[in-house]
């Protein structure tokens, strides 16, 4: 079996430091906000070229913090894209806002930034773009939109840490960036966890109170909170992993270069191109099936039959989902993000993986699509 990514390879290859840093902390017992935390808030917080970071408890968690810390309240709006992983939307809901959906750039396949002037109202208080897979959103765009009308941008960085727009890390173009630490994100821990980064001391101070009940000293409480922390546990296994981040970053793009040639050859098939204007972090590496969603799911069955674990991000975007029925919206509202949830396939991809398990891949698609 070719796995979608493969953790053990990666704990293997570090597992000494790993162990270490485990055993320490277990040794301490400073189990809560232990100093390990700090730590890797400050090693997150240069990596993402931004002043401040806040380990909370997940990615969706770092959304909803982010978005009430930056003063979203309930019945505002909040514009985002229908192409995503429903925590982008979950964390909107929860913060008593609206999510108002944008269709997608088909080059990029995030948010468009040319929709989103028609999507604002006098209810519009932030956008939340997602720089999905790893492929970095139009900031400048987004921006523009953003600026005119007084709105706040709060990146949704699940799957791009390390992403670069323009040469600026993904989580420091906007207001505030979040980002995910689950197991098979680009920087994982051994759980759940996350980060808000942001230059916005405000932001910043809102989110360390947000996470720990409300109170900046202990029983004396400033506002209503949450238990959100980030566990000492995981912050040590990620201090170690962080020291690895760029070479497996490096590694993942050289992995997908090797996709994009092998797979160029196949016809059927269409690669998602890197963003001219970025560097793509391939959280996840995803192409499109050509032919649409008959063809793409026999495709999925037929690779993971022939021992290629493969998966759709996503398989129905969010406008279409019974849970946002009452919103209103209907088929062909979005017709990109319709097109994409049809034709999208992502193929395992990790900084270990081999190009010899990489040409099977290809293989066991091309073989597929060439008999049918
Ligand atoms: C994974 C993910 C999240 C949520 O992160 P968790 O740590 O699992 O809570 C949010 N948005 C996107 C785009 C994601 O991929």
């Amino acid at each position: 079996m070719i796995k979608l990514t493969d953790l053990n390879e990666q704990y293997l290859s570090i597992k000494t430091e790993i162990d270490a840093a485990v055993k320490k902390v277990i040794d301490e017992a400073n189990f809560i906000l232990g100093p390990q935390v700090r730590e890797l808030e400050s090693g997150v917080a240069k990596y993402c070229e931004c002043k401040y970071a806040v380990g909370v408890a997940s990615g969706t968690d770092a959304l909803l913090l982010a978005l009430i810390a930056s003063g979203i309240k309930p019945g505002d709006e909040v514009i985002t894209t229908p192409v995503t992983f429903v925590a982008t939307t979950e964390a909107i809901m929860r913060c008593g806002a609206v999510p108002v959906f944008c269709d997608i750039d088909p080059k990029t396949n995030n948010i468009d930034p040319q929709h989103i002037e028609k999507k604002i109202t006098k209810k519009t208080k932030a956008i939340l773009p997602v720089h999905l897979y790893g492929q970095p959103c139009d900031i400048d765009g987004i921006k523009a939109a953003a600026q005119k009308h007084g709105l706040k941008i709060i990146e949704d960085c699940a799957q791009s840490i390390g992403t670069l727009y323009k040469g600026k890390k993904a989580g420091s173009l906007g207001d505030a960036g979040c980002l995910s630490f689950f197991p098979a994100k680009t920087l994982g821990c051994y759980g759940d966890g996350g980060m808000i980064v942001t230059n916005n001391a405000d932001i910043a101070e809102k989110a360390v109170l947000l996470r720990n009940h409300g109170s900046k000293v202990k029983n004396f409480l400033d506002t209503h909170g949450f238990n959100s922390r980030l566990d000492t546990l995981q912050a040590a296994i990620l201090v170690v992993k962080l020291k690895h981040l760029d070479k497996w970053i490096e590694m993942r793009r050289k992995n997908a270069a090797i996709y994009d040639k092998l797979l160029s050859e196949v016809k059927g098939i269409e690669i998602i191109p890197e963003a001219p204007y970025g560097r793509h972090s391939y959280n996840y590496y995803t192409l499109k099936v050509k032919a649409g969603k008959e063809k793409r799911d026999a495709l999925e069955k037929h690779l993971i039959e022939k021992g290629v674990a493969c998966g759709v991000y996503y398989p129905l975007a969010l406008h279409l989902q019974k849970i946002y029925g009452h919103l209103g919206h209907k088929k062909g509202d979005f017709p990109v993000s319709e097109k994409f949830q049809d034709e999208t396939l992502s193929l395992p991809l990790y900084p270990e993986l081999d190009k010899d398990k990489m040409g099977k891949v290809v293989a066991a698609i091309s073989g597929f699509l060439a008999g049918s």
